[in-house]
Order: C-alpha cells, then structure tokens, then sequence
C-alpha cells in the first residue's frame, strides 16, 4: 500500500501517556510520530498538577514508607467497576513503579513521593500517603525554543497571575506563612525576575513546574532520541488491512496524508470531554463541554474512529467529577482543591443548605454532587460561602488575596456575590435567607465545638492536608461570622472523561469478543480506566496513562521489560 510516510510507531495525542509510549519507542531506536491536533503539544497532561499516583515505587521505600502492590491491587479491585479485568489492575501495579524508574532514567524526571492520603481512606489497602509522586522542576533553556514556546499553558492555579509556576510547597509558603517562608517566595520571585533573557522577550515563566515540568522533561528527551511531533495535525481515520491497523490519514499542512505505522499506532488523544454530542448522550448531570477543566481539542475523535473499526468501549459515562469554577470568558472550568478544605467557608445547595464534607478529594465532591441533586435542592450550581477572613487569606479559584474587589475581572465581577450580612447575600444570591442563616449558625456552632457532627468536615487526614495548619484545632474548620460575606458558585464539572476503548493488560485495544485488533493500541483517557469510575487518589489519571504507554511501546516495539 502506498503511503505518503512511514515510521515505525504513530502515536495519536502528545500527552503524558502518549509521549512516554513515544519516548520509550525512540529510544529503541524506533521511528517515531506523534501527531497532535491542537497548535500546542502537552494536552491537559500539561496543565495538570503533574501528580502520579504509583504502588509501591523505591522512592516510597526510601522516605520510609514501603509499600504493598498485594494491598494497592486489593485497593484498586474494591474500588474500581466489576469490568475491569484483574490481569489489567495487576499489570498497573506491578509495572507503575518500573515505568516511574524507567521514566527517571529516559528523560531524567526526578519525582519525588508525598505524604498524601489515597482518597477513600476507609478502603483495605488504602495508606495514608507516599503513593502520589510529583515532579521536580525543568528550566527550559534546556528545551528547544519553539518547543516550549508551543507547549500548553499551565492552570492558572498552578501559576501566580498566570504567569510565575508554583509548586505546591511554594502556594502552601505564600498561604499559610511557616518560618521562613518569605525565603521560599523571594527565591521564587528572584529566580522570576533575573531570567533576564525571558524578560526581555515575555512574561511567561521558564521555569516550569508540576504538568509542565513533567511535558517538558518528556519532551527534551523525545527531541533527543530523535523523535518526530507535528502540530495541527489530526488523526482523520485509521488505515486497516486484512484486520490489522497499519496507519492512519492525517492532515497535516492543508492535506491529508497516508502515514504508514509498521509496528502500531497508540491513540493517546485524551477523552471525549470537549465533546457536547458525547456529552449530552453519556454525561447528562453535566452536559457542556464547558463543564470540563480539560484543554478544548479533546473531542473523542480517536475514540468514535476506533469504534469504527471495531473496538469495544465501557464506562463511557464516566468521568473524573470535580467541583469546578466558571468564569464567564474562560474556555476552560477551574478545577477547586484547596478552597473547599479551608477553614470560615461552606458550600450550600440552592436550598441553602450544605449537604457533604465540603473537603472531600473533588472526585468524590462531584459524585455527591450529582447524588444529592433535588428538585427543591439543586446543587449545581452549589455556592462557596465565605467570609471576609477568608478573603483576606486565601483563594477561591480567581479571587485572590491581596487582589482588591476592585481590580478583580470582569468575568469574575460577574460571578462573584458580596454582601453585609448573610441574610443579604442570600437575597443577591437568590437562596431562602432564613434558611442559609440557619445553616450559617449551625457550622459555626459545630465549629465551636470542635466537631463537624453533620458531615465529619476535617476528621480525615486529607481534609486536612490542604487545611490552613495555623488554625487550631481542626485546620479545616472555621466559622463564617466577620463581614463582609461572600459567595462564588460552585459547579459540577470534570477534569476530563474516563470511559472509552477496552484495552487489554498491554494496553491493545479489543473487540467485543475480546480479540485485540492488530496493531492498535490505546492509552489515557481515550481508553477505559482500569480505575473503573473510581479515583484512588491523586495521579490515578497519569499514573495509568504513563505506564500503559510504556507498556504498549513495549508491546508495539517488541522490547524487553527491563530496557
Ligand atoms: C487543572 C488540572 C489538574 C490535574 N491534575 C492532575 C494530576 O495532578 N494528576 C493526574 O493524574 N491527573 C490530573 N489531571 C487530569 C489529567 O490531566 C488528565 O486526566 C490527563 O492529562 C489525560 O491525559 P491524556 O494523555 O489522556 O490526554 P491529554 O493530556 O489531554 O492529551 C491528549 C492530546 O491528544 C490531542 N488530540 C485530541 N484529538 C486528537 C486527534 N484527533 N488527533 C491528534 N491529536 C488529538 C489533544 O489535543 C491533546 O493534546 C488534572 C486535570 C486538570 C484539568
């Protein structure tokens, strides 16, 4: 068959999963393509906190936590849809930790593990953390300049005014002031301001951190290894011959091109969040595709053109939920973390009532979210109610301290309800007076009895990670009672979807019956979580995403497990 190109492996999306499966084949000596649709490489994976969640990693044992893959896969089968097959659970958890090493050794990503508690705590096999690892800073003078000048923007929550990268050790400095901690932000700012040939050129940071900083280690080694990536270039369809995958149409530069993939191609184009048919059909609670904090190109296309050929999916009405911020002129939601766990706040339903420990990891906040949602109680959007000390202090997605009403933006101006009194914040926000007054004197009663009996706010250990820890005695418990109030709404969303192609333990992408389909493989959220509908903790997403594409380069590329 004539094609107007040929490599070796085709991967399809230049996210994490896809460029760890890119970067592992290249480095075998393979020739490798990884088209991406968008005019930026990086996918959400880039603007993502960067967090893996890996079993039972060396660097996990060497803090003094060892880890046991026996307890993780028994975590994982509890938590995750009967669907999932456990030859895939044992294939995560035995290779996380060699795709992690591996991944230190290929592209120098130094990662480093966290005391952060698994999200279902009262799951067997659930640790109190040293599974999520995070990733050390890149600068990227080291990259090449039109790869990082084309690379996808961090969150705004994981840069201060969109411009200087954090860490979270960094944000966790500036909020709660330890000892020293004008030390860590003056490094930061110093470090900022003396890149003097950035300045010159642009505010951007090039110090990259977290999602960023894991793209960009990804990226400097794939460019190393000799490795290709086209921009603006989608997948259009699959080639398949005599029933195996053998390449793919892409449109690149105003044609479309025959590329012709001798050992496979990897669809690593993300989940189908950003798609409003999909969407409507599979996730009704939250049908737009504004809901999703996703980037905007991940439209479901690899995951519609497998199904063409054949392929089974399930779970396709699933997502990773999240309680997320809207702000009219933004593409994209925010996702909310800390805000929901700090003290003189509370959410409340449009009955004016709260209805979950606000502090829940926002998978499990956006599940309750959909489950507690009632005719005369709606809860998207739900509020985030706050005082004027928690103005003053921290964050609440756009609205930050230090940042007068004044100067806030137009789109946040427009969202945003401040009021003397709750009885008129309500009013501004349109919920029962009496009602959220009601609700307002009871968390501050509870508050003052040191005890959320309503809904244990603050009793787990990951509620109170992002607690503020100068207040005592539970960080995450503040009463709401200095004027002015204020209130921001609080919508369910996601942080992409997570149902989609069956794969099998090497991440080959199946049939109905089960068969693979030769030559074609899936990693990331266009294949189906082997979380099932679950989120096990922080980096369940990359986490997978990374280790099934180092497995499926393996697969594809015939290399051994150990190189
Ligand atoms: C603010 C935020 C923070 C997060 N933090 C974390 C975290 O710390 N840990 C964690 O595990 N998860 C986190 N997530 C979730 C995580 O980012 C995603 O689940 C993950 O990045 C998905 O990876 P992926 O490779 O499947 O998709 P992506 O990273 O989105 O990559 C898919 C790529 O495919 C491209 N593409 C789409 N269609 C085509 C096509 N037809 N042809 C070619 N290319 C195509 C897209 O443009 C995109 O670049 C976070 C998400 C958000 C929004």
């Amino acid at each position: 068959m004539a094609f107007d190109k040929t490599v070796d492996l085709l991967v399809v999306g230049s996210g994490a999963g896809g460029l760890v499966a890119a970067l592992r084949a290249a480095r075998h000596g393979a020739r490798v393509l990884v088209i991406e649709k968008g005019a930026l490489w990086g996918g959400t994976s880039a603007t993502s906190g960067g967090g893996i969640w890996i079993p039972g990693s060396k660097l996990a044992a060497a803090a003094g936590h060892p880890d046991d893959l026996d307890e993780a896969f028994a975590y994982i089968r509890a938590l995750t849809a009967p669907n999932v097959t456990d030859a895939q659970i044992r294939a995560y958890v035995d290779n996380a930790s060699r795709m992690l090493e591996w991944v230190g050794r290929a592209a120098d990503v130094e990662y480093v593990s966290l005391p952060y508690p698994d999200y279902y705590p009262e799951t067997p096999g659930s640790r109190e953390g040293w599974r999520t690892h995070l990733p050390t800073t890149v600068h990227a003078s080291r990259m090449d300049r039109a790869a990082f000048d084309t690379m996808q923007r961090a969150s705004p929550a994981a840069s201060l005014w969109g411009r200087i990268n954090w860490l979270f050790s960094e944000t966790n400095a500036a909020l709660f002031r330890p000892k020293g901690w004008w030390k860590t932000i003056g490094k930061v700012m110093l470090g900022y301001w003396f890149d003097w040939p950035q300045r010159f050129k642009s505010p951007r940071d090039r110090r990259l951190t977290l999602g960023t900083a894991l793209l960009g280690w990804l990226r400097i080694a794939y460019d190393e290894a000799g490795g290709e990536l086209w921009l603006q270039s989608p997948l259009v369809s699959l080639i398949e011959e005599n029933g195996r995958v053998i390449g793919a149409v892409v449109r690149h530069e105003g044609r479309e091109l025959r590329v012709g993939a001798e050992k496979g191609v990897i669809l690593a184009a993300g989940g189908f969040e950003r798609n409003a048919d999909l969407r409507r059909r599979y996730l009704p609670a939250a049908p737009e595709p504004t809901a999703s904090g996703s980037q905007i190109n991940n439209e479901g296309d690899a995951l519609v053109e497998a199904q063409r050929h054949g392929a089974a999916v399930r779970n396709l009405d699933s997502a990773w939920w999240a309680p997320t911020f809207r702000i009219p002129g933004e593409p994209r939601a925010r996702l909310s973390t800390v805000e929901r766990a700090l003290p003189y706040s509370i959410i409340v339903n449009q009955a004016g009532r709260r209805y979950a420990n606000e502090a829940l990891a926002y998978h499990r906040f956006g599940e309750v979210m959909m489950a507690e949602d009632r005719p005369d109680a709606h809860t998207d959007p739900s509020w985030l109610v706050f005082d004027s000390r928690y103005r003053a202090r921290y964050p609440a997605g756009p609205v930050i301290p230090g940042i007068p009403d004044a100067l806030l933006s137009r789109g946040v101006k427009q969202v945003l309800v401040k009021a003397p009194t709750i009885a008129k914040l309500a009013e501004r926000m349109k919920l029962s007076p009496a009602a959220l007054e009601e609700t307002v004197a009871r968390f501050n009663r509870m508050v003052r009895d040191g005890h959320d009996e309503d809904f244990g706010r603050g009793d787990a250990a990951y509620d109170r990670l992002y607690g503020d820890p100068r207040v005592a005695p539970n960080p995450a418990l503040g009463t709401v009672e200095k004027a002015p109030f204020y209130a921001i709404p609080i919508h369910l969303g996601d942080i992409g979807t997570n149902g989609g192609l069956v794969t099998d333990e090497r991440a080959r992408v199946l049939r109905e019956g089960g068969e693979a389909i030769p030559g074609l493989y899936a990693v990331g959220n266009v294949a189906a979580s082997v979380m099932g509908y679950s989120y096990p903790g922080a980096g369940a997403t990359l986490g997978p995403a990374m280790t099934f594409g180092y497995l499926a380069a393996a697969d594809a590329c015939r290399i051994n497990a150990e190189d």
